[in-house]
């Protein structure tokens, strides 16, 4: 069987960048002599992404269009990609032309190298200021530890081997966290260090809110470290009490024993604070493991254009 590449193209309001990407895509790749599918999955836009994605599917060939119901995320648009994809390498790569084109031939080589897993690495992370820096920095540090696979730097940028992506689609979870899952499957991988491209039209879709629960979902998924954080915060607390406790007994004991009010009342709120956070911590956790058992499917399909072969029952 002839080599194909399937690149899987998850779009949230990209209607401008849906026939440039395409254009670029096919132009580096018809140099290249690479044999290619396109696969954009059109993640409930609000604008006219679909129109530009079904108009694209139907005046090229081998371009697939995948249409959510509503937005269900990049993850979800990445997996439903996956078990679409035909060919027996795999990319995924954003559609706002950040992640360079040309990277996907060097890939590719690497692929044909026997490589089956090809990271991409930001080399330069574009223009980001200090403080996204710092906390993406920290972020990344978690979750390296977390995962035991190094995620600095790390982006949605990636070639896989077909049989990488069949593992992943495998996987039941309904919360997934791509970019550290693909090396966790700890086949042979290597890196490709990029350059993050400005973006040309539209404009990120990521708030700082939304990089937030971004961050404490993806720490959640991997590790169990935060409930241990409380453990040892309610060790350490307990032991505060033990040396305030036999203080004060000591203070009754000699007689000196008045005031106390003001350490009643820090005790009060310190010991209050540490049980409220560590019931949130605890309750995100069971909120996670409920929304996994509940089974729901990690998305909903609505309309495809193209030849198709998923449905909405991953
Ligand atoms: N995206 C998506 N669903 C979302 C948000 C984003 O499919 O809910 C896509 C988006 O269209 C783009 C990629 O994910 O192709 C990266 O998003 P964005 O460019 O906003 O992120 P940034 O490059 O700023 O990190
Ligand atoms: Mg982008």
């Amino acid at each position: 069987m002839k080599d194909k590449l399937s690149i899987v193209l998850p779009a949230y309001n990209e209607s401008k960048m849906i026939c440039k990407t395409r254009a670029k895509l096919a132009e580096v790749l018809e140099k290249a002599g690479i044999e290619y599918e396109l696969i954009f999955v059109d993640d409930g836009s609000k604008d006219d992404t679909w129109a530009a994605i079904r108009t694209a599917s139907e005046t090229y060939p081998g371009i697939t269009g995948i249409h959510f119901s509503r937005n269900f995320g990049k993850e979800a648009a990445i997996f439903a990609g996956l078990s679409q994809a035909l060919g027996n390498v795999v990319a995924v790569m954003d559609c706002d032309l950040q992640h360079p084109p040309e990277t996907l031939v060097q890939m590719y080589r690497l692929w044909k190298q026997g490589y089956e897993v090809i990271d991409g690495v930001k080399a330069d992370r574009g223009k980001e200021g200090v403080l996204y820096k710092v906390s993406a920095g920290t972020f990344y540090r978690i979750m390296s530890k977390a995962t035991g696979v190094d995620m600095k730097n790390a982006s949605d940028f990636k070639m896989m081997d077909k049989k990488v992506v069949d593992t992943l689609l495998k996987m039941p979870e309904r919360n997934t966290f791509f970019r550290a899952l693909a090396s966790w499957t700890g086949y042979r991988a290597t890196a490709v260090e990029f350059d993050v491209q400005e973006r040309k039209e539209g404009e990120s879709k990521w708030s700082l809110m939304s990089l937030i629960k971004y961050a404490f979902t993806n720490i959640s998924l991997f590790t169990a470290f935060p409930l241990q954080f409380v453990t040892f915060s309610g060790m350490f607390v307990l032991l505060v009490g033990i040396i305030l406790g036999i203080q004060t007994i000591a203070k009754y004991l000699s007689g000196t024993a008045v005031e106390g009010f003001t350490t009643v009342i820090v005790l009060i709120l310190f010991i209050g604070s540490i049980i409220m956070i560590s019931l949130g911590l605890i309750g995100y956790y069971l909120a996670k493991m409920y929304e996994e058992i509940k089974h729901r499917p990690k998305f909903i399909i609505s309309e495809t254009s193209g030849v198709t072969t998923v449905d909405s029952k991953i």
